[in-house]
């Protein structure tokens, strides 16, 4: 596994060279005034395998906002909690589409959102884990810290409360869900809870390494200290056929066509992708498509999974 390591090591540095942007590329949301002043060339990449070995290059060290990556970690923590699978009954598994904060399908589909990857599922999911823990924010970065085996992961209080202020769209999407139901604590409870684990910052190597476990049948890395089982395989299977359809919102068809894994994407700039069996991969880069997904992050992904064969096709 050294000679892997190595040779690893060598292809992303590689994809550095060729895919960190020279000047800045695509755009960065206006709803987060805080990923302006992030440095738009600014790329990293991380591979953690499922034996514990974590190999990086470029910025992979340099904490970044994750954003809707959270969602992948919120909703596997609901899972563990929710033995009945209850989750399942206020929100779908289908791909919406639809851009990730779209209220269109919110309506038509009577407060059940599409998935719990889109803004409206994961407000779903973010009053789940209030209800059953008491606390959704704390939790999702705990259980980031203990993924990673890092104390680094932290919220950046600065940024989620600039982004609350301008969160119109989501405290919309949680009132609909209120009035059809689907939530059962507060509205601005439930979205600042939302928008605070989205503002978590981490690196791609922390990152990489917290989502070994959706490559490892649910089981934790040898390298990471977390007791037992992180997630069953069964709802390991299930959180990455999610990613797969829903991950990248109406760009999941691309990205499964491009780079043939399941992915889940942030407004930050990253991208978590899981080579079921082999490990996690952690990309960064702030500049952002029409869809909301990292150009550079997304390039070289499917650069990597065509020179390394890890497509799950
Ligand atoms: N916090 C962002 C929002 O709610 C997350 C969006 C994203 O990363 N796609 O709009």
């Amino acid at each position: 596994s050294t000679a892997l390591a190595t040779g690893l090591r060598q292809t992303l540095d590689e994809l550095v060279r060729a895919h960190r942007p020279a000047a800045p590329v695509g755009r960065v949301p206006d709803s987060i005034p805080h990923l302006h002043s992030v440095d738009p060339t600014s790329f990293g990449i991380a591979v953690a395998t499922v034996d514990g070995e974590v190999t990086s290059a470029g910025d992979a060290d340099v904490p970044f906002s994750i954003q809707s990556i959270s969602k992948v970690f919120s909703l596997s923590l609901a899972l563990r909690h929710d033995p009945g699978q209850t989750l399942w009954q206020r929100v779908l598994r289908e791909p919406s589409g639809t851009a990730f904060n779209s209220l269109v399908q919110l309506e038509a589909e009577s407060g059940i959102p599409r998935n719990p990857f889109i803004n409206a599922g994961a407000l779903v999911v973010t009053d789940f884990l209030l209800e059953a823990r008491g606390d959704a924010c704390g939790e999702v970065l705990a259980f980031l810290r203990a993924l990673s085996g890092s104390t680094a992961p932290a919220v950046d209080e600065a940024a989620s409360a600039a982004e609350l202020g301008s969160s119109s769209r989501n405290f919309a999407l949680a009132n609909f869900l209120a009035d059809f139901g689907n939530l059962r604590r507060p509205v601005p409870e439930v979205v600042e809870h939302y928008v605070r684990h989205c503002s978590i910052t981490m690196s791609c190597r922390d990152l990489a390494r917290a989502g070994v476990f959706l490559a490892d049948a649910g089981r934790g890395a040898p390298a990471v200290a977390t007791p037992s089982a992180v997630l069953s395989a069964e709802d390991t299977r299930r959180v990455n056929s999610i990613m797969l359809t829903c991950g990248m919102y109406d760009a999941a068809g691309e990205f499964a066509y491009r780079v043939g894994l399941p992915g889940k994407s942030g407004v930050g700039g990253g991208i978590l992708a899981v080579a079921p069996g082999r490990g996690a991969v952690c990309v960064w880069s702030p500049g952002l498509d029409a869809k909301g997904n990292s150009v550079a992050g997304s390039a070289a992904l499917a650069d990597l999974s065509s020179r390394i064969g890890w497509s799950i096709f």
